[in-house]
């Protein structure tokens, strides 16, 4: 293969990769004209993001809440090396191998009782996408092909596809681009109770509403359980949960957990769900499940669904990504998996709580925040105003540490591995950062 391949673009690439990347590259939620800064990475290890120019990061962010167990870890690039030595990818179709069954038992094992069936999705947004509909084919099969819409909390976050986008915030997740293509959801107030000792009975009276006059024509409820991520670092009362699978029940809708980012022990419960003791019908895992180093999301559903949509007409479940339960995929997740149970991760958890708590209180008396709030290994300052994407990520780099707001939100969910030190220095320059902005504005 020629080293100097011709072409214009080689040539730009070449002369500044840099500036190739800003000029031909669509990063996350950017824009193709005014671009904000990329730092660019050479390489990561434990808990650092090593730039190119040599600065050392801390990493605040767990590459959005999916390295658990920080870069590079030795037992993770040993199960994908072994792995590479039998096969990289092979078709699902037709085909099977003992990643997919070895993964498979241990979500079985560890989620919820009821979920037994497991279905392998290549993103986050793809397993939604399944999770959707699975719960209106569901219906589909019962005989009841008006139940196709569904019932969620505003300030969700569920992914960019269009199902998935459909059942976002309707604010925050911009629905105005996509009027008349969006399926039209139902939406009810996102809870406000932050401890069940807050619980009024107040906050849940629009959706019992909405399931009373509505149940004909909804086939699921869905929405994150405790946490409420990308739509707005929300935490709510694991009371509202109870009351929303009882709900379900009584109106006979299915329920839908994203534990998407909420998943492997995020919030000092291996899922969100455990907070209030319910299991949903249908569930979504991603993000940490791969310990950040491979894309892989699964759908897991219960017998009741997956039954229910195999023994009616016609009988199969159309989704079939191309890279299906990838065996690298499969591979490193059961490694990450083992990893986590194989260590006292609760306390780990707590621990970077308490040094949250502690590390983020002093913001609370600063100008220009609204709330600071702690649950888990996920730290939030909430600030009056948006913040300045041009400046603040760049601020925080300035000081050594990672941390990517948005909106009015500067929030972190580092890797477990990170210690006390380095989340000292993590929380102070944020107190920093967060304190210039509000005296600048
Ligand atoms: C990130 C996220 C998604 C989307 O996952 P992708 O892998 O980015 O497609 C869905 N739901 C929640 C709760 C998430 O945090």
């Amino acid at each position: 293969m020629p080293k100097r391949y011709p072409g214009a673009a080689g040539a730009a690439l070449r002369a500044d990769w840099q500036a190739f990347d800003r000029e031909h590259i669509w990063h996350p939620y950017s824009s193709m004209t005014t671009p904000v800064t990329a730092f660019p990475v050479a390489s990561a290890q434990g808990a650092h993001i090593h730039l190119e120019d040599g600065r050392e990061l801390i990493d605040g962010m767990a590459s959005w809440w999916s390295v658990i167990h920080g870069y590079n870890h030795p037992l993770l690039n040993q199960a994908l090396r072994e792995q590479l030595d039998d096969m990289a990818h092979v078709m699902f179709g037709g085909l099977t191998h003992r990643p997919a069954a070895e993964l498979a038992a241990r979500l079985i094992d560890l989620t919820p009782p009821p979920l037994q069936h497991v279905f392998f999705a290549d993103s986050g947004s793809v397993s939604v996408e399944v999770a959707i509909k699975m719960a209106i084919q569901y219906w589909y099969a019962q005989g009841q092909t008006q139940r196709q819409k569904l019932l969620t909390i505003r300030s969700g976050y569920h992914g960019d596809t269009f199902a998935a986008m459909s059942v976002c915030d309707p604010v925050g997740g911009m629905h105005q681009i996509f009027t008349g293509i969006l399926p039209r959801q139902c939406f009810v107030p996102a809870p406000n109770c932050r401890r069940d000792e807050d619980w009024s009975g107040q906050e849940i009276q629009e959706l019992q509403r909405q399931l009373e006059h509505n149940a004909h024509e909804v086939a699921a409820v869905i929405l994150e359980p405790i946490v409420q991520g990308a739509g707005g670092m929300r935490f709510y009362c694991p009371e509202y949960l109870r009351q929303v699978r009882l709900l379900c029940d009584q109106a006979d809708v299915l329920l839908i957990f994203d534990e998407i980012a909420t998943g492997f022990g995020r919030t000092g419960r291996l899922f969100a769900a455990e907070h209030a003791g319910v299991a949903p019908d249908i569930m979504c895992v991603g993000k940490a499940l791969t310990g950040g180093y491979m894309t892989l999301a699964a759908t897991l559903a219960t017998r009741r669904v997956a039954h229910g949509i195999s023994d009616a007409d016609p009988g199969l479940f159309m989704h079939g990504p191309t890279f299906m339960a990838n065996p690298l995929a499969c591979a490193v997740a059961s490694a990450s998996i083992d990893l986590l149970l194989a260590q006292d991760w609760q306390q780990r958890v707590k621990a970077i709580e308490a040094a949250l708590e502690a590390g983020l209180a002093p913001c609370r008396e600063l100008p220009g925040v609204h709330e600071v709030r702690v649950l888990g290994a996920i730290g939030v300052v909430e600030l009056n105003r948006p913040v300045d994407m041009q400046r603040m990520p760049a601020q925080f780099v300035e000081r050594g540490v990672w941390v990517r707001p948005f909106r009015n939100l500067v929030y972190v969910m580092p890797p477990y591995v990170i210690s006390k030190e380095e989340l000292a220095r993590l929380t102070a320059a944020i107190c920093e950062v967060v304190g210039e902005a509000g005296v600048r504005s």
